[in-house]
């Protein structure tokens, strides 16, 4: 089975979303496997991309590439599977990726198996499965008799393998000129230099059970003592006693960390569609009740204003010994 992988990259690193797709294109083919690459200024980084599974890269490094554009990346995308004729394309389910997919896949006329959690090849067919209703139920899905398959797979759930391998192959796209309907005219990233809570691997998040935004401090002290991002309900988003970024749930970021700790946090079916797929919960709560306790691998029940500060103490215990 042919694959071929986008590989999606912001200012010049490589997003773990897509060595995540790529690691699992590799195992699945059981050979190294293409991948594509655009950008502006990208093709020094083509090289990296041997260890984690790709035997050729296509790249696609150009001033008009610079930003993402659904046609820009699709084009691209679309110039390389015309070159590798892949059976299967595999995308991370990041927000490029959940544009790019299906704009891809219609012009092929082929579905999207989107959000993956689980995949795995079957008679030389896909066959995955997917969460729905909020995270509620998994569905299993594939994509029929259909000549060409295409899945987005969620980030943080497979990983990201390195292996000593050979430099891959590097081939430059030649694309017609772009002209995108709709153009990014402006990135405003925040200043903070934190690290993105959809990309990390152990999250705090705090919920209204902290009060008020002049205790974040509580919240933050644990995130500093694990090496954690920081995380935040939708309630306390809406409060305006945090950015929007940090929201986790349905209308916020999808997560799947080895560790999410929930501080003073309900568990509300639009929460736990954001982060009941990770690997280990710990909420601490004073309510024995919440909803939260359901999901949780471990649960804390009393007043998070003594137990998340006896928790960070416990962790740098640990950590010290
Ligand atoms: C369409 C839609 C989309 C939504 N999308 C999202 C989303 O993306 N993300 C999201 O989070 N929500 C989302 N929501 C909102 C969601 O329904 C809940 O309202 C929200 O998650 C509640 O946030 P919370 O748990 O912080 O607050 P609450 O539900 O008020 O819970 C606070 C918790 O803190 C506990 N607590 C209070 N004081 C303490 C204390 N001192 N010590 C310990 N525990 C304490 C309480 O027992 C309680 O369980 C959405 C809702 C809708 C309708």
């Amino acid at each position: 089975m042919k694959f071929l992988v986008f590989i999606e990259q912001r200012e010049g690193k490589i997003r773990k979303a897509s060595l995540e797709a790529l690691s699992l294109a590799r195992r699945l083919a059981g050979e190294p496997v293409a991948a594509v690459l655009p950008g502006k200024g990208v093709a020094a980084l083509a090289s990296g991309l041997g260890k984690y599974g790709a035997g050729v890269v296509y790249v696609a490094d150009r001033e008009d590439l610079a930003l993402y554009s659904t046609k820009g990346y699709v084009g691209a995308l679309d110039a390389a599977a015309k070159k590798e004729s892949p059976d299967a394309v595999l995308i991370a389910a990041t927000s490029m990726g959940k544009d790019l997919a299906p704009r891809f896949a219609a012009r092929h006329d082929v579905s999207v198996l989107a959000d993956l959690m689980d995949l795995r090849v079957e008679n030389g067919r896909f066959v995955g499965s997917r969460p729905v209703y909020s995270g509620k139920a998994r569905a299993e899905v594939d994509c029929g008799n259909a000549a060409l398959q295409v899945a987005t797979t969620r980030p943080n759930v497979f990983p990201a393998q390195a292996a000593d391998a050979a430099d891959p192959l590097v081939e430059t796209l030649d694309l017609p000129a772009i002209t995108p309907r709709a153009r990014v005219v402006k990135v405003e990233t925040s200043e903070s230099k934190e690290l993105d809570v959809s990309e990390a691997d152990i999250i705090v998040s705090g919920g209204r059970g902290i009060k008020g935004p002049e205790n974040w401090p509580l919240i933050k002290d644990l995130q500093e003592a694990l090496g954690a991002a920081l995380g935040a309900s939708r309630a306390v988003v809406d409060a305006g006693w945090i950015d929007h970024q940090y929201q986790v749930g349905q209308t916020g970021k999808v997560v799947s960390p080895t560790l999410y700790v929930a501080c003073g946090i309900s568990g509300a079916i639009q929460h736990l569609a954001g982060m009941g797929t990770s690997k280990v919960i710990v909420a601490l709560n004073k309510d024995p009740e919440a909803p939260i306790f359901k999901v949780a691998t471990y649960g804390i029940v009393g007043d998070i204003f003594q137990t998340v500060p006896e928790v960070a103490k416990a962790v740098r215990a640990v950590k010290a010994e």
